[in-house]
């Protein structure tokens, strides 16, 4: 068994890792169950990967060489020039709920016709096996941003996001659905497939 770190306190987050990573010879843990208190690391990047690499880097080297896996994600809309981007977390501001961000996105597109809102959510993920080896992988998921609000399940952007090909957000969808088209579960795919190579066929 490899022990690879998640560079996420997210609790969520990690079990989902920890599922999708099931089939494989490894062992998740999390910042939590490795720092108290929990690390802030600071994402300072401009990209996706930037910030990953921050996170995966930090980790490694903080743990004196475990593997280390990082996830930076955000939507990207391309009436905004690719805003809010790596700001997606922080858009209305350093404290902003998941309401603000919705609102000011809704407020800035307010005049923005239909086939203008398109939009597609990003996740890059940085595996970090040695001091300059990285794995990474990138999923993507199109759409389009809504007029209003609609749905209450999931987080973030998802009231507002409607998946391409849908009627309805990704608030409206259960995670289950939303994990085989989101961004973050064809990363984490991708990824799953690229280290059944690097473990080999058996594992
Ligand atoms: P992080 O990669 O976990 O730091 O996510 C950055 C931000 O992007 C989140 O705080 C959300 O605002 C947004 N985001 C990322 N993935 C999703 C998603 O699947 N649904 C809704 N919002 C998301």
């Amino acid at each position: 068994m490899v022990e690879i770190i998640v560079a996420s306190a997210n609790d969520g987050k990690v079990r989902e890792f920890r599922e999708m990573f099931s089939s494989l010879p490894v062992r998740l843990s999390s910042l939590r169950d490795r720092w108290q208190p929990v690390p802030e690391i600071e994402e300072t990047g401009s990209t996706f990967y930037e910030n990953a690499k921050i996170k995966a880097d930090w980790v490694f080297e903080n743990s004196s060489g475990i593997w280390a896996l990082a996830d930076d994600s955000g939507l990207v809309v391309d009436a905004l020039d690719g805003a809010p981007g790596v700001y997606s977390a922080r858009f209305a501001g350093e404290n902003a709920s998941s309401d603000d961000n919705n609102r000011k996105l809704l407020s800035l597109l307010s005049d923005i016709p239909g086939e203008q809102r398109k939009a597609r959510f990003v996740c890059t993920l940085v595996l970090k096996t040695a001091p300059d080896r990285y794995i990474s992988s990138e999923g993507t998921c199109e759409g389009e941003i809504t007029f209003q609000k609609s749905g209450t399940a999931g987080f973030g952007y998802d009231p507002i996001f409607q998946p391409q090909g849908m009627q309805v957000t990704f608030a409206e969808i259960d995670s289950e659905k939303k994990n085989q088209i989101s961004h973050r579960g064809k990363a984490l795919n991708s990824l799953v497939r690229e280290l059944h190579g690097f473990f080999g066929s058996g594992s």
